[in-house]
Protein backbone atom coordinates (compact mmCIF):
# COMPACT_ATOMS: atom_id res chain seq x y z
CA UNK A 1 0.00 0.00 0.00
CA UNK A 2 1.28 3.65 -0.83
CA UNK A 3 1.85 5.37 2.76
CA UNK A 4 2.39 9.32 3.11
CA UNK A 5 6.54 9.19 3.45
CA UNK A 6 8.85 9.28 0.63
CA UNK A 7 9.14 10.61 -2.27
CA UNK A 8 9.62 9.43 -5.52
CA UNK A 9 10.54 10.83 -8.95
CA UNK A 10 10.84 9.72 -12.65
CA UNK A 11 10.74 11.73 -16.24
CA UNK A 12 7.23 10.43 -16.52
CA UNK A 13 5.34 11.35 -14.02
CA UNK A 14 7.99 14.14 -12.31
CA UNK A 15 7.95 14.14 -8.43
CA UNK A 16 5.41 12.26 -6.23
CA UNK A 17 4.85 12.56 -2.58
CA UNK A 18 4.00 9.00 -1.07
CA UNK A 19 5.81 5.65 -2.20
CA UNK A 20 4.46 1.79 -1.51
CA UNK A 21 5.62 0.25 1.65
CA UNK A 22 5.03 -3.29 2.68
CA UNK A 23 4.76 -0.97 6.45
CA UNK A 24 1.78 1.03 6.07
CA UNK A 25 -1.06 -0.62 7.66
CA UNK A 26 -4.57 -0.53 6.39
CA UNK A 27 -7.22 -0.02 8.25
CA UNK A 28 -5.31 2.45 10.36
CA UNK A 29 -6.80 1.36 13.61
CA UNK A 30 -8.17 -2.06 15.01
CA UNK A 31 -10.15 -0.43 17.59
CA UNK A 32 -14.13 -1.41 18.39
CA UNK A 33 -15.21 1.49 16.10
CA UNK A 34 -18.00 2.12 19.26
CA UNK A 35 -16.00 3.45 21.25
CA UNK A 36 -15.79 1.31 23.98
CA UNK A 37 -12.25 0.57 23.87
CA UNK A 38 -11.15 3.71 24.70
CA UNK A 39 -12.78 3.44 28.20
CA UNK A 40 -10.86 0.31 28.67
CA UNK A 41 -7.41 0.64 30.60
CA UNK A 42 -4.68 -1.11 28.92
CA UNK A 43 -1.73 -2.87 30.67
CA UNK A 44 0.51 -0.99 28.42
CA UNK A 45 0.53 1.90 25.77
CA UNK A 46 3.14 1.96 23.78
CA UNK A 47 3.98 4.88 22.12
CA UNK A 48 6.02 4.67 18.56
CA UNK A 49 6.14 2.13 16.28
CA UNK A 50 9.75 1.63 15.00
CA UNK A 51 11.55 -0.90 16.52
CA UNK A 52 12.04 0.19 19.71
CA UNK A 53 8.23 0.18 19.96
CA UNK A 54 7.62 -2.90 17.35
CA UNK A 55 10.27 -5.46 19.99
CA UNK A 56 7.90 -3.71 22.92
CA UNK A 57 4.42 -4.71 21.60
CA UNK A 58 5.74 -8.29 20.56
CA UNK A 59 7.25 -9.07 23.99
CA UNK A 60 4.74 -7.87 25.85
CA UNK A 61 1.89 -9.54 24.01
CA UNK A 62 3.89 -12.51 23.74
CA UNK A 63 3.87 -12.29 27.98
CA UNK A 64 0.25 -12.23 27.99
CA UNK A 65 -0.17 -8.33 28.21
CA UNK A 66 -3.10 -6.10 26.61
CA UNK A 67 -1.34 -3.60 24.69
CA UNK A 68 -2.16 -0.42 22.51
CA UNK A 69 0.71 0.54 19.92
CA UNK A 70 -0.50 4.30 19.05
CA UNK A 71 1.92 5.53 16.06
CA UNK A 72 1.89 9.12 14.56
CA UNK A 73 2.72 7.75 10.80
CA UNK A 74 0.29 5.23 8.71
CA UNK A 75 3.21 2.69 8.91
CA UNK A 76 5.60 1.04 11.40
CA UNK A 77 9.34 1.06 10.83
CA UNK A 78 9.79 4.79 12.03
CA UNK A 79 13.14 5.55 10.51
CA UNK A 80 14.10 1.80 9.66
CA UNK A 81 11.54 1.18 6.18
CA UNK A 82 11.67 0.15 2.80
CA UNK A 83 9.59 1.56 -0.10
CA UNK A 84 8.35 -1.11 -2.36
CA UNK A 85 8.29 -0.02 -5.94
CA UNK A 86 7.79 -2.36 -8.72
CA UNK A 87 8.64 -5.29 -6.46
CA UNK A 88 12.22 -3.86 -5.32
CA UNK A 89 13.15 -2.17 -2.06
CA UNK A 90 14.72 0.57 -1.71
CA UNK A 91 15.46 1.58 2.12
CA UNK A 92 15.08 4.96 3.08
CA UNK A 93 16.62 4.89 6.51
CA UNK A 94 18.01 2.10 8.66
CA UNK A 95 19.22 -0.28 6.49
CA UNK A 96 22.67 -2.50 6.62
CA UNK A 97 22.56 -4.90 9.55
CA UNK A 98 25.49 -7.84 10.62
CA UNK A 99 25.98 -10.89 12.88
CA UNK A 100 28.14 -8.96 15.10
CA UNK A 101 25.33 -6.68 16.23
CA UNK A 102 23.49 -9.41 19.05
CA UNK A 103 19.80 -7.94 18.97
CA UNK A 104 18.67 -7.40 15.37
CA UNK A 105 20.61 -10.76 14.57
CA UNK A 106 18.75 -12.80 16.72
CA UNK A 107 15.29 -11.69 15.26
CA UNK A 108 16.77 -12.30 11.87
CA UNK A 109 17.12 -15.45 12.45
CA UNK A 110 13.68 -15.64 14.66
CA UNK A 111 11.97 -14.53 11.45
CA UNK A 112 13.94 -16.85 8.73
CA UNK A 113 15.43 -13.96 7.59
CA UNK A 114 19.38 -13.90 8.42
CA UNK A 115 19.75 -16.42 5.60
CA UNK A 116 18.39 -13.75 3.14
CA UNK A 117 20.65 -10.95 3.25
CA UNK A 118 21.87 -9.06 -0.39
CA UNK A 119 25.40 -7.31 -0.47
CA UNK A 120 25.47 -3.78 -1.03
CA UNK A 121 28.61 -2.91 -2.46
CA UNK A 122 30.61 -4.88 -5.00
CA UNK A 123 33.43 -4.87 -6.90
CA UNK A 124 33.05 -6.74 -10.15
CA UNK A 125 31.76 -6.24 -13.28
CA UNK A 126 31.58 -2.80 -14.93
CA UNK A 127 33.89 0.36 -14.10
CA UNK A 128 35.05 -1.44 -10.99
CA UNK A 129 36.09 1.94 -9.58
CA UNK A 130 35.98 4.97 -7.04
CA UNK A 131 35.71 8.59 -8.21
CA UNK A 132 37.09 11.66 -5.90
CA UNK A 133 35.97 14.79 -6.89
CA UNK A 134 38.53 17.26 -5.51
CA UNK A 135 36.72 20.48 -6.49
CA UNK A 136 39.42 21.77 -9.48
CA UNK A 137 40.03 18.25 -10.66
CA UNK A 138 38.57 14.16 -9.94
CA UNK A 139 40.83 11.42 -9.33
CA UNK A 140 39.99 7.78 -10.46
CA UNK A 141 41.19 5.13 -8.50
CA UNK A 142 40.81 1.01 -8.17
CA UNK A 143 38.83 -0.04 -5.20
CA UNK A 144 41.88 -1.61 -3.62
CA UNK A 145 43.39 1.72 -3.51
CA UNK A 146 40.25 3.36 -1.88
CA UNK A 147 40.20 0.93 0.74
CA UNK A 148 44.09 1.50 1.68
CA UNK A 149 44.03 5.53 1.56
CA UNK A 150 40.71 5.10 3.49
CA UNK A 151 42.20 3.13 5.91
CA UNK A 152 44.90 5.48 6.24
CA UNK A 153 43.37 8.34 7.16
CA UNK A 154 39.89 6.73 9.22
CA UNK A 155 42.78 5.28 11.41
CA UNK A 156 45.13 8.64 11.94
CA UNK A 157 41.79 9.90 12.75
CA UNK A 158 40.64 7.53 15.14
CA UNK A 159 44.27 6.69 16.76
CA UNK A 160 44.48 9.27 19.64
CA UNK A 161 45.64 6.93 22.38
CA UNK A 162 48.28 4.80 20.30
CA UNK A 163 45.85 1.73 21.12
CA UNK A 164 43.67 3.11 18.10
CA UNK A 165 41.11 3.87 20.79
CA UNK A 166 40.97 0.79 22.81
CA UNK A 167 42.10 2.76 25.99
CA UNK A 168 38.90 5.61 25.64
CA UNK A 169 36.10 2.83 24.85
CA UNK A 170 37.52 -0.62 25.97
CA UNK A 171 33.72 -2.19 26.43
CA UNK A 172 32.17 -1.10 23.29
CA UNK A 173 29.01 -1.89 24.67
CA UNK A 174 29.19 0.29 27.79
CA UNK A 175 30.62 3.31 26.18
CA UNK A 176 31.10 6.07 29.12
CA UNK A 177 33.36 3.51 31.33
CA UNK A 178 36.22 5.55 30.74
CA UNK A 179 34.60 8.95 32.21
CA UNK A 180 37.59 10.72 31.95
CA UNK A 181 38.21 9.95 28.68
CA UNK A 182 34.86 10.20 27.41
CA UNK A 183 34.69 13.80 28.66
CA UNK A 184 37.72 14.78 27.14
CA UNK A 185 36.83 13.73 23.48
CA UNK A 186 33.44 14.52 24.04
CA UNK A 187 34.08 18.06 24.29
CA UNK A 188 35.83 18.00 20.56
CA UNK A 189 34.18 18.52 17.57
CA UNK A 190 34.86 15.94 14.28
CA UNK A 191 36.31 19.51 13.06
CA UNK A 192 38.79 19.72 16.00
CA UNK A 193 40.19 16.51 15.50
CA UNK A 194 40.62 16.98 11.85
CA UNK A 195 42.58 19.98 12.78
CA UNK A 196 44.71 18.06 14.82
CA UNK A 197 45.91 15.25 12.44
CA UNK A 198 45.57 17.87 9.26
CA UNK A 199 49.20 17.60 8.60
CA UNK A 200 49.26 13.81 8.49
CA UNK A 201 47.20 13.67 5.49
CA UNK A 202 47.71 14.20 2.07
CA UNK A 203 44.63 16.04 0.11
CA UNK A 204 43.40 13.14 -1.53
CA UNK A 205 43.21 11.23 2.18
CA UNK A 206 41.59 14.63 3.29
CA UNK A 207 38.76 14.67 1.06
CA UNK A 208 38.18 10.92 1.04
CA UNK A 209 38.12 11.16 4.70
CA UNK A 210 36.04 14.08 4.87
CA UNK A 211 33.35 12.64 2.83
CA UNK A 212 33.56 9.32 4.72
CA UNK A 213 32.84 11.10 7.72
CA UNK A 214 30.07 12.56 6.23
CA UNK A 215 28.16 9.69 6.51
CA UNK A 216 28.70 8.79 10.27
CA UNK A 217 27.57 12.07 11.52
CA UNK A 218 24.52 12.27 8.44
CA UNK A 219 26.59 15.29 6.64
CA UNK A 220 25.75 17.37 9.82
CA UNK A 221 28.67 20.17 9.96
CA UNK A 222 31.97 18.83 11.56
CA UNK A 223 31.93 22.02 13.71
CA UNK A 224 28.93 20.49 15.73
CA UNK A 225 29.34 17.00 16.02
CA UNK A 226 30.71 15.30 18.96
CA UNK A 227 34.18 13.29 18.01
CA UNK A 228 33.21 10.90 21.02
CA UNK A 229 30.67 9.58 18.35
CA UNK A 230 33.13 8.59 15.92
CA UNK A 231 35.19 6.72 18.42
CA UNK A 232 31.92 4.79 19.80
CA UNK A 233 31.39 3.66 16.25
CA UNK A 234 34.58 2.75 15.50
CA UNK A 235 35.32 0.93 18.97
CA UNK A 236 31.44 -0.61 18.23
CA UNK A 237 32.74 -1.64 14.34
CA UNK A 238 35.83 -3.70 15.78
CA UNK A 239 38.31 -0.72 15.97
CA UNK A 240 39.28 -1.77 12.16
CA UNK A 241 38.22 -0.07 8.89
CA UNK A 242 37.45 -3.64 7.31
CA UNK A 243 34.93 -4.29 10.07
CA UNK A 244 33.77 -0.76 10.14
CA UNK A 245 32.41 -1.80 6.02
CA UNK A 246 31.73 -4.87 6.86
CA UNK A 247 29.08 -3.92 9.95
CA UNK A 248 28.54 -0.60 8.66
CA UNK A 249 27.75 -0.49 4.94
CA UNK A 250 27.78 -4.01 3.69
CA UNK A 251 24.60 -5.98 4.42
CA UNK A 252 20.99 -5.80 3.53
CA UNK A 253 17.95 -8.08 3.38
CA UNK A 254 16.75 -8.73 0.42
CA UNK A 255 13.22 -8.15 1.37
CA UNK A 256 13.70 -4.90 2.88
CA UNK A 257 13.38 -3.42 6.44
CA UNK A 258 9.52 -3.27 6.02
CA UNK A 259 9.17 -7.01 6.06
CA UNK A 260 11.72 -7.38 9.20
CA UNK A 261 9.31 -4.67 11.12
CA UNK A 262 6.58 -6.46 9.41
CA UNK A 263 7.43 -9.69 10.93
CA UNK A 264 7.24 -8.34 14.24
CA UNK A 265 4.01 -6.39 14.21
CA UNK A 266 2.37 -9.46 12.74
CA UNK A 267 3.51 -11.80 16.09
CA UNK A 268 2.54 -9.38 18.18
CA UNK A 269 -1.13 -9.06 16.18
CA UNK A 270 -1.23 -12.82 15.55
CA UNK A 271 -1.71 -12.75 19.97
CA UNK A 272 -5.06 -10.89 19.81
CA UNK A 273 -3.54 -9.08 22.39
CA UNK A 274 -2.87 -6.25 20.07
CA UNK A 275 -4.74 -3.14 19.65
CA UNK A 276 -3.07 0.05 17.17
CA UNK A 277 -3.95 3.06 16.38
CA UNK A 278 -1.82 4.78 13.12
CA UNK A 279 -2.08 8.14 11.98
CA UNK A 280 -2.71 9.45 15.58
CA UNK A 281 0.04 11.34 16.96
CA UNK A 282 0.71 11.29 20.64
CA UNK A 283 0.42 14.97 22.00
CA UNK A 284 0.00 14.49 25.92
CA UNK A 285 0.98 11.97 28.63
CA UNK A 286 -0.70 12.42 32.02
CA UNK A 287 0.23 10.09 34.84
CA UNK A 288 -2.26 10.37 37.18
CA UNK A 289 -0.72 7.89 39.67
CA UNK A 290 -2.49 4.27 38.98
CA UNK A 291 -3.24 5.13 35.64
CA UNK A 292 -1.51 7.50 32.62
CA UNK A 293 -3.65 8.96 30.05
CA UNK A 294 -2.49 9.44 26.60
CA UNK A 295 -3.95 11.85 24.51
CA UNK A 296 -3.44 12.05 20.44
CA UNK A 297 -4.47 14.40 18.10
CA UNK A 298 -5.68 13.00 14.75
CA UNK A 299 -3.55 13.73 11.43
CA UNK A 300 -6.41 14.72 9.06
CA UNK A 301 -6.00 18.65 10.67
CA UNK A 302 -9.61 17.95 12.54
CA UNK A 303 -8.63 18.05 15.69
CA UNK A 304 -10.34 15.54 17.14
CA UNK A 305 -8.33 13.82 19.93
CA UNK A 306 -8.93 10.52 21.43
CA UNK A 307 -7.54 9.86 24.84
CA UNK A 308 -6.11 6.50 26.16
CA UNK A 309 -5.47 4.80 29.10
CA UNK A 310 -2.69 2.46 30.38
CA UNK A 311 -0.97 0.88 33.61
CA UNK A 312 2.41 2.09 31.97
CA UNK A 313 3.45 3.69 29.41
CA UNK A 314 6.44 3.07 27.12
CA UNK A 315 7.60 6.51 25.30
CA UNK A 316 9.66 5.45 22.11
CA UNK A 317 9.46 8.82 20.07
CA UNK A 318 13.12 10.18 18.94
CA UNK A 319 15.03 12.44 20.72
CA UNK A 320 14.85 15.24 18.38
CA UNK A 321 10.72 15.51 18.83
CA UNK A 322 10.32 14.17 22.69
CA UNK A 323 10.58 17.72 23.61
CA UNK A 324 7.04 18.20 21.34
CA UNK A 325 4.29 15.87 24.11
CA UNK A 326 2.87 17.81 26.74
CA UNK A 327 4.02 15.65 30.26
CA UNK A 328 2.19 16.17 33.16
CA UNK A 329 4.18 15.80 35.28
CA UNK A 330 6.18 17.60 33.53
CA UNK A 331 9.75 16.22 32.25
CA UNK A 332 13.12 16.10 33.93
CA UNK A 333 14.10 19.35 32.94
CA UNK A 334 17.36 17.70 31.83
CA UNK A 335 15.39 15.42 29.44
CA UNK A 336 13.70 18.55 27.69
CA UNK A 337 16.53 19.99 27.65
CA UNK A 338 18.50 17.23 25.47
CA UNK A 339 15.50 16.82 23.43
CA UNK A 340 15.31 20.59 22.34
CA UNK A 341 19.18 20.53 21.99
CA UNK A 342 18.14 17.69 19.46
CA UNK A 343 21.24 15.37 17.45
CA UNK A 344 22.87 16.71 14.76
CA UNK A 345 21.82 14.34 12.05
CA UNK A 346 19.95 15.63 9.41
CA UNK A 347 20.70 13.61 6.15
CA UNK A 348 18.48 13.02 2.86
CA UNK A 349 19.08 9.27 1.90
CA UNK A 350 18.17 9.17 -1.60
CA UNK A 351 18.66 6.72 -4.21
CA UNK A 352 18.68 6.85 -8.03
CA UNK A 353 18.12 3.84 -10.88
CA UNK A 354 20.39 4.46 -13.48
CA UNK A 355 20.13 2.70 -16.54
CA UNK A 356 24.23 2.60 -16.82
CA UNK A 357 25.20 -1.11 -16.03
CA UNK A 358 28.90 0.00 -15.59
CA UNK A 359 27.98 1.99 -12.64
CA UNK A 360 27.06 -1.62 -9.83
CA UNK A 361 30.63 -1.20 -9.16
CA UNK A 362 31.43 2.25 -8.32
CA UNK A 363 31.77 4.73 -5.33
CA UNK A 364 32.15 7.88 -5.23
CA UNK A 365 32.95 11.03 -3.34
CA UNK A 366 32.15 14.13 -3.44
CA UNK A 367 32.19 17.66 -2.56
CA UNK A 368 28.59 18.66 -3.75
CA UNK A 369 25.56 18.19 -2.49
CA UNK A 370 25.56 14.76 -2.30
CA UNK A 371 28.50 13.78 -0.38
CA UNK A 372 29.41 9.71 -0.23
CA UNK A 373 27.78 7.40 -2.66
CA UNK A 374 27.73 3.87 -3.88
CA UNK A 375 26.16 0.86 -6.10
CA UNK A 376 23.78 -0.63 -4.15
CA UNK A 377 21.65 -3.38 -5.85
CA UNK A 378 20.38 -4.21 -9.53
CA UNK A 379 16.59 -3.32 -10.10
CA UNK A 380 14.41 -5.48 -11.40
CA UNK A 381 14.42 -3.57 -14.93
CA UNK A 382 18.53 -4.76 -14.85
CA UNK A 383 19.21 -1.02 -13.99
CA UNK A 384 21.67 0.30 -11.52
CA UNK A 385 20.54 1.42 -8.05
CA UNK A 386 22.96 3.83 -6.49
CA UNK A 387 22.38 5.26 -2.93
CA UNK A 388 23.90 8.92 -1.74
CA UNK A 389 23.56 10.56 1.06
CA UNK A 390 22.35 14.63 1.02
CA UNK A 391 24.16 16.81 2.89
CA UNK A 392 23.82 19.22 5.69
CA UNK A 393 27.11 21.07 5.75
CA UNK A 394 26.88 24.48 5.72
CA UNK A 395 25.61 25.77 2.13
CA UNK A 396 24.83 22.62 0.52
CA UNK A 397 21.74 21.33 2.19
CA UNK A 398 20.11 19.11 -0.31
CA UNK A 399 16.29 19.73 -0.18
CA UNK A 400 15.77 17.07 -3.21
CA UNK A 401 11.75 18.04 -3.18
CA UNK A 402 12.11 21.46 -3.31
CA UNK A 403 14.39 21.01 -6.40
CA UNK A 404 14.79 18.52 -8.38
CA UNK A 405 16.87 19.66 -11.06
CA UNK A 406 19.36 20.40 -7.96
CA UNK A 407 18.85 16.96 -7.12
CA UNK A 408 20.03 15.89 -10.61
CA UNK A 409 22.98 18.10 -10.95
CA UNK A 410 23.73 16.77 -7.54
CA UNK A 411 23.72 12.95 -8.80
CA UNK A 412 25.70 14.01 -11.98
CA UNK A 413 28.52 15.48 -9.66
CA UNK A 414 28.56 12.70 -7.55
CA UNK A 415 28.91 10.55 -10.34
CA UNK A 416 31.02 13.04 -12.25
CA UNK A 417 28.99 12.76 -15.79
CA UNK A 418 26.87 14.19 -17.34
CA UNK A 419 25.44 11.65 -19.80
CA UNK A 420 24.58 9.49 -16.89
CA UNK A 421 20.57 8.17 -17.81
CA UNK A 422 19.06 8.74 -14.19
CA UNK A 423 15.51 6.64 -14.79
CA UNK A 424 14.10 7.28 -11.25
CA UNK A 425 15.22 8.96 -7.56
CA UNK A 426 13.59 7.30 -4.56
CA UNK A 427 14.57 9.38 -1.50
CA UNK A 428 13.32 10.35 2.04
CA UNK A 429 14.06 13.93 3.64
CA UNK A 430 14.68 13.25 7.21
CA UNK A 431 15.65 16.34 8.07
CA UNK A 432 11.83 17.41 7.23
CA UNK A 433 10.10 14.70 9.26
CA UNK A 434 8.06 15.87 11.60
CA UNK A 435 7.93 12.76 13.35
CA UNK A 436 11.97 12.58 13.94
CA UNK A 437 13.27 15.80 12.91
CA UNK A 438 15.94 14.07 12.23
CA UNK A 439 18.23 10.78 11.47
CA UNK A 440 20.00 8.61 12.92
CA UNK A 441 21.33 10.11 16.46
CA UNK A 442 24.43 11.57 16.16
CA UNK A 443 24.77 13.75 19.14
CA UNK A 444 26.76 17.55 19.49
CA UNK A 445 29.92 18.17 21.53
CA UNK A 446 29.29 17.89 25.72
CA UNK A 447 25.94 15.52 24.91
CA UNK A 448 27.12 12.30 26.16
CA UNK A 449 27.96 12.44 29.79
CA UNK A 450 25.37 15.15 30.61
CA UNK A 451 22.58 13.46 29.05
CA UNK A 452 22.43 9.51 27.83
CA UNK A 453 22.24 8.57 31.88
CA UNK A 454 19.13 10.60 31.55
CA UNK A 455 17.38 9.84 28.86
CA UNK A 456 17.56 6.17 29.53
CA UNK A 457 15.65 7.24 33.21
CA UNK A 458 11.42 6.27 33.51
CA UNK A 459 8.94 9.31 34.71
CA UNK A 460 6.78 7.93 36.80
CA UNK A 461 4.92 5.45 35.16
CA UNK A 462 6.61 6.23 31.80
CA UNK A 463 9.01 4.26 30.73
CA UNK A 464 11.46 5.88 27.78
CA UNK A 465 13.03 3.28 25.30
CA UNK A 466 14.98 4.35 22.16
CA UNK A 467 17.98 3.60 20.05
CA UNK A 468 18.85 7.16 20.34
CA UNK A 469 20.16 5.94 23.95
CA UNK A 470 20.86 2.54 23.61
CA UNK A 471 23.71 1.42 25.34
CA UNK A 472 25.10 -0.60 22.58
CA UNK A 473 24.86 -0.16 19.22
CA UNK A 474 22.98 3.38 19.89
CA UNK A 475 21.74 5.22 17.00
CA UNK A 476 21.77 1.74 14.90
CA UNK A 477 18.64 -1.12 14.26
CA UNK A 478 20.50 -3.09 17.23
CA UNK A 479 20.26 -0.76 19.75
CA UNK A 480 16.46 0.18 19.50
CA UNK A 481 15.69 -3.48 19.76
CA UNK A 482 17.66 -3.74 22.97
CA UNK A 483 16.15 -0.70 24.14
CA UNK A 484 12.94 -1.57 23.17
CA UNK A 485 13.55 -5.14 24.89
CA UNK A 486 14.85 -3.68 27.76
CA UNK A 487 11.69 -1.46 28.70
CA UNK A 488 9.31 -4.39 27.86
CA UNK A 489 10.44 -6.49 30.18
CA UNK A 490 10.48 -3.55 32.80
CA UNK A 491 6.93 -2.76 32.33
CA UNK A 492 6.10 -6.66 32.13
CA UNK A 493 7.51 -7.54 35.57
CA UNK A 494 5.49 -4.50 37.06
CA UNK A 495 2.49 -5.53 35.50
CA UNK A 496 2.98 -8.91 36.64
CA UNK A 497 3.17 -7.61 40.37
CA UNK A 498 0.23 -5.54 39.98
CA UNK A 499 -1.81 -8.49 38.88
CA UNK A 500 -0.67 -10.74 41.87
CA UNK A 501 -1.67 -7.56 44.33
CA UNK A 502 -5.06 -7.63 42.47
CA UNK A 503 -4.08 -3.58 41.46
CA UNK A 504 -4.68 -5.17 37.67
CA UNK A 505 -6.88 -7.90 36.47
P1 LIG B 1 12.08 5.37 15.42
O1 LIG B 1 12.31 4.37 14.36
O2 LIG B 1 12.23 6.78 15.06
O3 LIG B 1 10.62 5.09 16.01
C1 LIG B 1 9.93 6.04 16.76
C2 LIG B 1 8.49 6.07 16.30
O4 LIG B 1 7.79 7.06 17.07
C3 LIG B 1 8.32 6.47 14.83
O5 LIG B 1 7.57 5.50 14.15
C4 LIG B 1 7.60 7.81 14.90
O6 LIG B 1 6.71 8.02 13.84
C5 LIG B 1 6.86 7.68 16.22
N1 LIG B 1 6.48 8.98 16.78
C6 LIG B 1 7.19 10.12 16.83
N2 LIG B 1 6.49 11.08 17.47
C7 LIG B 1 5.32 10.53 17.83
C8 LIG B 1 4.17 11.00 18.52
N3 LIG B 1 4.10 12.25 18.99
N4 LIG B 1 3.13 10.15 18.70
C9 LIG B 1 3.17 8.88 18.25
N5 LIG B 1 4.24 8.37 17.59
C10 LIG B 1 5.30 9.19 17.39
N6 LIG B 1 20.68 1.73 11.67
C11 LIG B 1 21.32 0.58 11.35
O7 LIG B 1 21.40 -0.33 12.19
N7 LIG B 1 21.85 0.39 10.12
C12 LIG B 1 21.78 1.34 9.15
O8 LIG B 1 22.21 1.15 8.01
C13 LIG B 1 21.14 2.57 9.46
N8 LIG B 1 21.04 3.54 8.53
C14 LIG B 1 20.19 4.59 8.76
C15 LIG B 1 19.91 5.48 7.72
C16 LIG B 1 18.99 6.50 7.89
C17 LIG B 1 18.73 7.45 6.77
C18 LIG B 1 18.32 6.61 9.12
C19 LIG B 1 17.25 7.66 9.31
C20 LIG B 1 18.59 5.75 10.18
C21 LIG B 1 19.55 4.73 10.00
N9 LIG B 1 19.84 3.82 11.02
C22 LIG B 1 20.56 2.70 10.75
C23 LIG B 1 19.36 4.04 12.40
C24 LIG B 1 18.10 3.28 12.71
O9 LIG B 1 17.22 3.36 11.63
C25 LIG B 1 17.44 3.89 13.95
O10 LIG B 1 18.38 4.03 14.98
C26 LIG B 1 16.29 3.03 14.48
O11 LIG B 1 15.46 2.60 13.43
C27 LIG B 1 15.49 3.86 15.49
O12 LIG B 1 14.45 3.07 16.03
P2 LIG B 1 13.52 3.64 17.19
O13 LIG B 1 12.34 2.73 17.28
O14 LIG B 1 14.29 3.88 18.41
O15 LIG B 1 13.04 5.08 16.66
Amino acid sequence: DTGRDGFQWTKETGLQAGVPSLGVILPPSNLPSDDTANSDTFDVIVVGGGYTGLTAIRDLTLAGHKVLLVEARDRIGGRSWSSNIDGYPYEMGGTWVHWNQPFVWRELFRYGLSTKLEISMVTEGGLNKCFVDMGTRRVEMGHDKEDLLSESALTKYVDVDGHLARTVIPFPHDPLYNKEAVARYDAMTMADRLDEIADELTPVERNMLEQFLSITCGSSRFEDASFFEVLRWWALMNYNYTDFIALGLTYKLRAGQSALARSFFDEALATEKLRYAFDSPVSKIVDQGGVVEVTTTARDGSGTAATFRAHRVICTVPLNVLYKIDFSPPLAPLKTEASKLGHVNQVTKIHAELANPELRSVGAFSLGKLTYGFGDGTTPAGNTHMVAFGSSQAGRHLQPEEDMEETLRAWRRLIGRDDVDIRRVVFHNWHKDEFAQGAWEWLRPNMSLKYLDELRKRHGNVLFGSADWALGWRAFIDGAIEDGGRVAKEASDEIRALRRSNVVV
